[in-house]
């Protein structure tokens, strides 16, 4: 593909310090950017500076919500080197989004290429400080100029940039978290599997509550009997029962297929542990708590990596799982991916993808 360089011609930004960071405040110099129309298909690859995009009000994606986005890391690794995790596993899951909200599929190698490209020009952005990374932002949204309902003709892809800090500044803290017992996030048959914008405006409202009650996340069940664990917030859930690590199953297409989830699952299954997708009803967790079978409990995306669950409660009760620390299968977890992921842990999966040395 074929990558136009349009260079600023302003001088740079200032770096933000890595303290400051916090998640998706601050953007860098530059953005990719490319159109779709049904004669040129995908076109004019473009790196061009960061910046406003203008579009008419009439544009579908503001009405309609056609549109889709991804969310992966670079990472600086001690030895001097800028490093993508799995992002083949996000390209894979950007075409099955496309899929289901009508955009058209992209060329995975274009959009690997792309995105190493738009890092290697911004490989100073890459922050230093332990735990922190670059967080990359790939979207695609609709931009026909109409108010028709039905798949929008042309589409523009961008890729954003923003250096983020540590998710564990100050060490790794169990969150507290609510059963919805109102809300959904998903049904069989929706978007539940797609990275779509439209599912989080959905679950904001849910948010709102479960902060309003002091929990940061809220625990979702599933949209038909309201019965059965789909994710936490916005990230793929994990329970430790008898020491059988359990996810729910991708199977009903409700669930996120998290590329973390997929890498905890093949990291414990080559390290002898027992894991098992399927469905798990609310109810079995509870009953695992009470007797004294539930070992651990955490979330599991690309932002924390592994978030631990320190208390759960369902409108009645609060069960306090682990004490309310993180679990011995967390903590492998965490370290060890973290550890591939920065390049402190052999990578023998074939999970990194080398994008620069940082030099
Ligand atoms: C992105 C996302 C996840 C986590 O996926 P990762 O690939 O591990 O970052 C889980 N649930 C939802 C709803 C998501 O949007």
């Amino acid at each position: 593909m074929n990558i136009r360089f349009e260079k600023a011609p302003y001088t740079l930004k200032v770096k933000p310090e890595d303290s400051k960071l916090g998640f998706g405040k601050y953007f860098t110099d530059y953005m990719f950017l490319m159109n779709y129309d049904p004669e040129q298909g995908w076109h004019d690859a473009r790196i061009v500076p960061y910046g406003p995009l203008s579009l008419d009000p009439s544009c579908t994606v503001f009405h309609y919500a056609q549109e889709m986005f991804e969310g992966l890391k670079a990472y600086r690794t001690a030895d001097g080197n800028i490093q993508l995790f799995r992002p083949m596993k996000n390209i894979e899951r950007m075409n099955n989004t496309n899929k289901r909200m009508c955009i058209p599929q992209v060329d995975p190698d274009d959009v690997l290429e792309a995105i190493k490209a738009l890092v290697k020009v911004e490989k100073d952005w890459v922050p230093h400080s332990e735990g922190t990374s670059l967080y990359i932002r790939p979207f695609i949204f609709s931009t026909d100029c109409h108010l028709g309902v039905h798949p929008s003709k042309t589409y523009l892809f961008c890729i954003i940039l923003s250096p983020v800090g540590s998710y564990y500044a100050n060490g790794i803290a169990p969150v507290k978290i609510v059963v919805e017992s109102e809300y959904v996030r998903a049904v069989r048959g929706g978007t539940g599997y797609a990275k779509v914008g439209g599912n989080y405006a959905a679950s904001l409202i849910g948010q709102e509550k479960a902060e309003a009650m002091g929990y940061a996340q809220v625990l979702w069940l599933d949209g038909i009997e309201h019965k059965y664990i789909d994710e936490v917030g916005a990230m793929n859930v994990f329970f430790v029962i008898d020491n059988e690590v359990i996810t729910p199953a991708l199977d009903a297409g409700n669930i996120l297929p998290g590329v973390t989830r997929d890498s905890c699952i093949t990291w414990l299954k080559n390290n002898g542990y027992k894991v098992t997708e399927r469905k798990l009803s609310i109810d079995e967790v509870l009953t695992a708590a009470k007797e004294g079978r539930l070992n651990e409990a955490f979330g599991s995306g690309t932002a924390a990596v592994i978030s631990p669950i320190g208390e759960l409660f369902d409108g009645v009760e609060h069960t306090i799982i682990n004490n309310g620390e993180i679990g011995k299968v967390a903590q492998a977890l965490y370290d060890n991916i973290t550890g591939i992921q920065w390049g402190r842990v052999a990578d023998t999966y074939g999970w990194v993808e080398p994008v620069c040395s940082a030099e």
